[in-house]
């Protein structure tokens, strides 16, 4: 991307002027302008056919976090949250680490596990060597039970069994392609069901996807420039020793470990919501990934390398994340999100999520050692009350401004004080 990107202004700018900023940088095209201009929906008959017992259907915000540079590309990336700060505290971090030469991503692998849980096995070890005697057998049957994606050159490929306590475990792994892979697999776990039964004169309990995608592993990497850290070389130094402290922290107990997953999943989330996919999936499995070292730990690893001045970001987490299936190809807003990163496939949208994730870690836990977390949020907050209190237009920027300065408690009472004299 060789183009010079021009953001000046992008958070100040309104709605529409956002829409065109997007569009003439070249991340989105007329159609999607169009969409997003008109803020085109989901309509009620496709919504209707997503869920059950419909009502409606639920809004929440659709902001751009601009500046990210991932795998030596430009990005701006979609966000759906109603949570205030996330795409500002994630845009702020873009900036930073995109000077520093963005974001470096490796996809360790992209398959899926599935498994059968049997019981009533009486000799363990003679039922896994039956199992894997007859791999190749069962391999056929879960593929013949969903050719296409074998016609599209993924499909069950490796067997793998296991006796836990009464039960007998069998994996199923699978090249599930530009999906996520949960309906993929599942399907072929119950067309495997009744054949494992008979091999092993044991029972099946249930076979279903697992979320706990660690054959679906991304690691994206950072090196910020410690001296864009603050003003003074000093600051910039501690600052970046204090990052290194809270990633040892949320490694040593599991009450900050929590929170500051929370916080990458407060990124991650936004991205995954947009792009329409399984949320729940992601985090299922992040924070499942967060326990692979025995206890829960904070999922990102900052080191501050004091001969360069580079403070060095981490991030490895199951993303299996998808390009199609699911509610992606139904949901216009979805394809929107799509359409403003590029319409990546799989392993590129993996790559910009985890990204987004480790950026997301950055703003929070560098806000959190050095300003506090509420300087930032407090104005969000102001701005969120001026809104409940009826303010329009103009009077949001002044009645948050009044508040700010005036040192008072920032609550709903203080804002309607200030827009009753901003009125008058
Ligand atoms: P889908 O059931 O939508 O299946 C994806 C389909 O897309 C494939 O079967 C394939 O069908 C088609 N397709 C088109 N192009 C491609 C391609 N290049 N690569 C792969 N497939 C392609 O989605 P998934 O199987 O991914 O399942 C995801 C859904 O399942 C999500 O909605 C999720 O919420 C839900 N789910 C999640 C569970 C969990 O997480 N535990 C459990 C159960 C459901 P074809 O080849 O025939 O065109």
């Amino acid at each position: 991307n060789q183009k010079k990107l021009n953001w000046l202004g992008f958070q100040k700018k309104e709605r529409t002027e956002r829409i065109q900023m997007l569009k003439d940088n070249g991340f989105l095209t007329e159609e999607f302008e169009q969409l997003l201009k008109k803020n085109e929906n989901l309509p009620l008959e496709t919504a209707n056919q997503m869920a059950e017992n419909g009502i409606g259907t639920f809004a929440l915000p659709f902001s751009v976090a601009p500046n990210f540079v991932i795998d030596k590309k430009d990005y701006a990336v979609p966000m759906v949250t109603e949570e205030p700060s996330v795409v500002a505290g994630c845009s702020y971090a873009a900036k930073i680490i995109g000077k520093s030469g963005g974001f470096t991503t490796k996809i360790l692998d992209r398959k899926m596990i599935g498994q059968v849980a049997l019981y009533n096995i009486l000799d363990f070890d003679n039922a896994i060597s039956i199992i894997l005697e007859n791999k190749n057998e069962i391999l056929k049957i879960a593929n013949d039970a969903h050719p296409s994606i074998v016609g599209r050159g993924g499909g069950a490929i490796n067997i793998e069994a296991k006796n836990i306590d009464e039960f007998l475990i069998v994996y199923l792994i699978a090249d599930v392609k530009e999906a996520m892979g949960a309906n993929i697999l599942n399907t072929m776990l119950e067309a495997i069901k009744i054949p494992l039964e008979n091999i092993t004169n044991g029972k099946s309990l249930m076979a279903i996807l697992s979320n706990y995608a660690t054959e679906s592993l991304v690691k994206a990497e950072c090196e910020v420039n410690v001296k864009l850290l603050s003003s003074s070389m000093e600051t910039s130094i501690e600052t970046a020793k204090k990052i290194e402290l809270a990633s040892k922290f949320a490694k040593l107990d599991i009450y900050r470990a929590t929170t500051h997953n929370k916080g990458i999943f407060n990124g991650i989330d936004a991205v995954v919501i947009a792009t329409g996919n399984d949320w729940r999936a992601i985090e299922a499995g992040g924070n499942a990934f967060a326990v692979k070292n025995g206890k829960y730990e904070g999922l990102t690893t900052w080191t501050f390398d004091e001969s360069t001045n580079k403070l060095k970001g981490e991030l490895t987490l199951p993303m299996p994340i998808a390009s199609v299936g699911g509610s992606i190809g139904l949901n216009p807003s979805v394809k929107a999100a799509f359409n403003i990163l590029g319409n990546p496939d799989a392993r590129t949208l993996a790559s910009i999520i985890t990204s987004v994730g480790l950026a997301q870690n950055f703003a929070a836990v560098k806000a959190l050692v050095t300003t506090g977390i509420q300087h930032g949020h407090m104005k969000l907050q102001a701005r969120s009350l001026a809104l409940f209190a009826g303010a329009k237009g103009k009077e949001i920027d002044i009645a948050v401004e009044r508040l700010l300065e005036s040192g008072k408690s920032i609550n709903l009472e203080n804002v309607k004080a200030i827009l009753e004299e901003i009125k008058i």
